[in-house]
């Protein structure tokens, strides 16, 4: 042991003071003198010199050691060790004193212990009994470079204690790391096992896969060869009809020269045919067209025949038999293919010659069976190459976009907060800038920044309170924060004094900065929707949509998300995935089935009250929907409180499960569901708005669907007590339902790569499928529930407009009042006969021509009188077609003018899109849609660049989903 702390560098200088004795003994060996020249003797002397060196250490730790025993029995301590100031990296002896200690009458000493508050590589081992005066015992301890601290106590090995009156020894570490540092080395060490992990997983995951392919690949060359072997066998069993049919030469008709006829060699035969023997005996012309092998290759013989000097009317033509012909099949006629009109073909038989020595048959379906195998094969193998690319092409460009929306998300704060680098990473210290100029602490003459990490809960706690200083050359405040390990999230608010005052905390919701690469992971919330609708298996309308895409959004961002829905008779279960019985409860007078199951892979519970509240073949329309709603509410809430559910999160929707938010605040949090937080969705305040006020007074908080709709109903007396409480959410489109590049209703697949390509190709499909004229001109498309919010008489007026501009039109839309579908039913037959080769209205419901529509279109038309959010225009846009919409709503919220929106488009981090318009009247559309057909006659590179420029803008749920995400913690607070 000694010998190995001589040969550490670091252990070399000690002991700094010799004692005399040892010293002249040195001294006595003479150095290195001149007169040992050789190296052996050199290494003779320093051998020995090391000797004398390790036998003065030690002679002096003894020394030492002593000295501390007397001392330290004097004064009765239980324990001294050496060295006395302990270092980092080195070995350390520790003594006990068993006599003072509990152990007294114990014959064996042992220690247990760990580093740093205990926190770090437990030990224990036996003392043994030193040599020194009064009952030492002793051990000796490694103490590794990240400790600060040994904590430890003794025993006797079984359960007679000595833990220094229960206070524990231990031995401050000097000179190395403090609390600080090992905790990150703490993280650091996690970090590093969870990337190891990770990468243990990839690699399983890899070999996993590789052995499914393996195995796919198997299963799929198996079935290529059962295929082949199949199909063969097929063709094998035509070709033997055929074949009883072929002859060597039939008397008066045909023979083949040489007789009897050898293909080997060149291959070439004479075929000669009394042309009086069938219908052809007036031809002018003959021709044969021929195959072989029942025609297997088609028509691959074809030519003229010669009229032969023979006696009678034989004429002949010169056939290459083919390589592996078994039998050759043919007819005649008076001209080459096309323009043949008369044909002699066997009374409809077919002429077929059998080719003597020909391939071995057997040989020849052996080797047919390889062939066709062979093609089986490459052609899977090319599909499935194909298939796969596209796959982690759309993957690829579904990471690119989330990556690209969240980078917009921060940028989109820049005029109030952000961060350089803007991608913040655990561990590394970034600078935050804050602009009060735009926050209610404009003005203040100073600004102090209270930080904290992980939504406030990081076990540091909140960092003092920080005064931050004028950043150069911008109009913003600067600090820097230093970004723990374990942070996934920095959170902060503003005020204007250390000690508080006014605050900005965004409204209430405070400032959060993802963090990436962190070795702690955001926990997962759980969020439960208790709703009427869900796509596709229960959807009238947007509601179903957004219940069902925003829970996929929530729940791809590792939060835990469950949907309960009553169990309509009239549900799409096609749609549902493991549907299971799992329970009955009894409530409200009857007993209610609870069934599981998944729906676009997110769980949903569905509730079957057997008093058959749902059993009436639809989801809305009778006279007591909100009795049999307001029973759903309350019965789902008491399978939360039955089953132990307790969701941090529950989300209600529209006036059809308002009743939620009050029954959970007057009763069910009071019976056990307290940790739930109401988070209430408005999606159209046009229906139920008494039951909306009424959720409104209770949730904690309250969404509607876009900014500016938020802002144009807050007036509304249900909605204007609680605007404090109030946010605008847009709603977003499933990427994934709608995406031009893997669409099974579109020709031709795109990106925004090939828009111009993918768009034509779609216009022409659109245009034959409605018999419109395949030509060149601008197409507007309106794809509409036909009712007066949808603004009637503006899309009326849009499409005789269109049609004034030499434009196309197509509208995809149907009426819930009669008299409205009436009105079109009128307008269509007028459209189609005055117009029949530019206007189309097809008036149904119909979600594939959708599709088409959204791809073929130059340009969407949602002249809405209001609208929520609105999906038409944000599916236009994901498909490169250009919105020309009304300034309302979240049409105003997503739809940014191209000549007046440059800035306001720029806010948000966007391109201008599309073209809009005030007012509700003629005047208004006529300015926004002559402005968008006048660019695409005019401006048509600038046209194709805008359509480029709308695909590549992100309308899915990656930015609404943050921001019910931020939602979801405000409401937690
Ligand atoms: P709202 O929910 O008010 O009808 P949105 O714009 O929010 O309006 O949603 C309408 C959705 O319904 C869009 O996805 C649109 O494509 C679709 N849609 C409307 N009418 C039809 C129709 N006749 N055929 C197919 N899809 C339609």
């Amino acid at each position: 042991m000694l010998i190995s702390m001589l040969l550490n560098p670091k252990m070399k200088e000690y002991p700094t003071v010799r004692s005399v004795a040892l010293q002249e003994k040195l001294a006595a060996t003479g150095g290195v003198d001149d007169r040992y020249t050789s190296l052996s003797e050199l290494k003779r002397k320093e051998d020995e010199f090391l000797k004398l060196k390790l036998e003065s250490e030690e002679s002096l730790r003894k020394e030492t050691i002593n000295k501390l025993a007397d001392a330290n029995f004097r004064k009765g301590n239980k324990l001294f060790y050496y060295p006395e100031l302990v270092k980092p990296d080195q070995h350390i002896d520790i003594f006990f004193n068993r006599s003072f200690s509990t152990l007294k009458n114990e014959p064996d000493v042992m220690i247990m212990g760990a580093f740093n508050d205990w926190k770090w590589k437990s030990f224990g081992m036996n003392l043994s009994k030193s040599h020194l005066k009064g009952d030492w015992w002793s051990c000796q301890l490694y103490v590794p470079k990240e400790a600060y601290k040994i904590d430890f106590v003794f025993y006797n090995g079984q359960d007679v204690y000595e833990n220094n009156d229960e206070q524990d020894f231990c031995i401050a570490v000097e000179g190395g790391m403090d609390v600080f540092d090992f905790e990150n080395f703490l993280l650091e060490e996690k970090m590093h096992e969870q990337e190891d992990l990770l990468r243990q997983k990839a690699e399983r995951e890899r070999q996993e896969e590789e052995q499914r392919y393996i195995e796919a690949e198997k299963a799929a060359i198996e079935a290529d060869r059962a295929q082949a072997k199949e199909e063969v066998a097929k063709t094998r069993g035509m070709m033997q009809v055929v074949m009883k049919k072929a002859l060597i030469s039939v008397d008066d008709v045909w023979y083949i020269e040489p007789k009897p006829w050898d293909v080997e060699g060149s291959g070439m035969v004479r075929l000669y045919y009394n042309r009086s023997s069938g219908p052809l005996s007036h031809g002018k012309d003959l021709w044969i067209h021929g195959g072989y092998n029942n025609w297997k290759d088609g028509l691959s013989i074809v030519s003229k025949l010669i009229k032969s000097g023979k006696d009678g009317d034989w004429w002949f033509a010169d056939v290459v038999v083919p390589d592996r012909a078994l039998v050759l099949d043919w007819v005649l006629a008076d001209g080459p293919p096309q323009q043949a009109v008369i044909y002699d073909n066997n009374n409809m038989q077919d002429f077929h010659a059998i080719v003597p020595k020909s391939i071995a048959e057997e040989l020849y379906w052996a080797e047919e069976e390889q062939i066709l195998f062979r093609r089986l094969q490459t052609e899977r193998q090319s599909r499935e190459k194909a298939i796969r690319a596209k796959a982690e092409k759309t993957a690829r460009l579904k990471a690119e976009t989330k990556e690209k929306t969240l980078r917009t998300y921060l940028l989109s704060q820049k005029h109030i907060v952000y961060t350089d680098p803007l991608d913040v990473r655990a561990g590394s210290t970034v600078n935050l800038f804050y602009n009060p100029a735009n926050t209610v602490l404009n003005g203040k003459s100073e600004v102090w920044l209270r930080c904290s990490f992980n939504r406030w809960t990081h076990r540091m706690g909140p960092l003092p309170p920080q005064k931050i200083i004028p950043a150069e050359n911008s109009s913003h405040l600067k600090s820097s924060v230093k970004v723990p390990l374990d942070a996934y999230m920095i959170d902060f608010v503003f005020s204007e004094r250390e000690d508080g005052g006014i605050f900005d905390n965004k409204n209430g919701m405070d400032y959060h900065i993802p963090v990436l690469g962190g070795v702690v992971k955001e926990p997962p919330m759980h969020i439960v929707h208790i709703s009427v609708e869900m796509a596709p298996i229960a959807k009238v309308g947007g509601l179903g949509d957004v219940v069902t895409s925003l829970s996929r959004a929530v729940q791809d961002m590792n939060h835990n998300v469950e949907i309960i829905l009553p169990k309509y008779d009239c549900l799409n279960l096609s749609h549902v995935k493991d549907l299971q019985f799992h329970k009955s409860y009894s409530w409200g007078g009857t007993e209610i089935k609870v069934w599981f199951g998944k729906v676009e892979g997110i769980s949903v519970i569905f509730l079957e009250p057997q008093n058959g509240l749902f059993w009436v073949g639809c989801i809305y329309g009778r006279g007591n929907d909100g009795d049999r709603f307001g029973f759903f509410c309350n019965a789902a809430l008491e399978f939360l409180l039955q089953s132990g559910s307790h969701p941090d999160i529950i989300h209600c929707h529209d006036w059809s499960s308002a009743p939620v938010a009050w029954l959970f605040k007057e009763q069910y949090m009071h019976y056990g569901l307290s940790k739930a937080r109401i988070v209430f969705t408005i999606h159209n305040l046009e229906f139920g708005a008494e039951l909306i006020g009424k959720a409104m007074a209770f949730a904690d908080k309250a969404t509607t669907v876009s900014p500016t709709y938020s802002r144009e109903v807050s007036g509304n007396p249900v909605i204007a007590p609680y605007l404090y409480k109030f946010h605008g959410i847009l709603n977003g489109i499933d990427p994934d339902i709608w995406d031009p590049y893997n669409d099974k209703f579109l020709p031709v697949s795109y990106t925004s790569e090939n828009v111009v390509e993918g768009k034509q190709a779609a216009k022409e499909a659109l245009q034959e499928r409605l018999g419109l004229k395949k030509a060149d001109l601008p197409m507007v498309g309106i794809i509409t529930r036909l009712t007066h919010q949808k603004g009637i008489h503006l899309i009326k007026h849009a499409i005789w407009r269109t049609l004034e501009r030499n434009g196309q039109v197509v509208l995809l839309g149907s009426a819930p009042d009669p008299r409205i579908q009436n009105d079109f039913v009128n307008l269509a037959s007028q459209l189609h006969s005055s117009h029949t080769d530019r206007a189309r209205l097809c008036l149904t419901y119909d979600e594939p021509l959708s599709h088409l529509i959204y791809a073929g279109a130059d340009f969407i038309l949602v002249p809405s009188i209001f609208e929520p959010c609105g999906l038409t225009q944000l599916t236009a846009m994901r498909y490169g077609s250009v919105p020309v919409v009304r300034k309302t709503g979240g049409l105003y919220d997503t739809v940014y003018d191209v000549d007046h929106d440059v800035d306001r488009a720029q806010e948000q981090g966007l391109q201008p899109n599309g073209f809009n318009f005030d007012g509700a009247d003629a005047g208004g559309v006529d300015y926004a849609l002559n402005r968008a057909i006048s660019a695409w006659y005019d401006k048509r590179e600038w046209f194709y660049a805008l359509c480029k420029c709308v695909m590549e803008q992100d309308w899915s749920w990656n930015r609404p989903a943050l921001d019910y995400l931020e939602l979801y913690n405000a409401a937690r607070k």
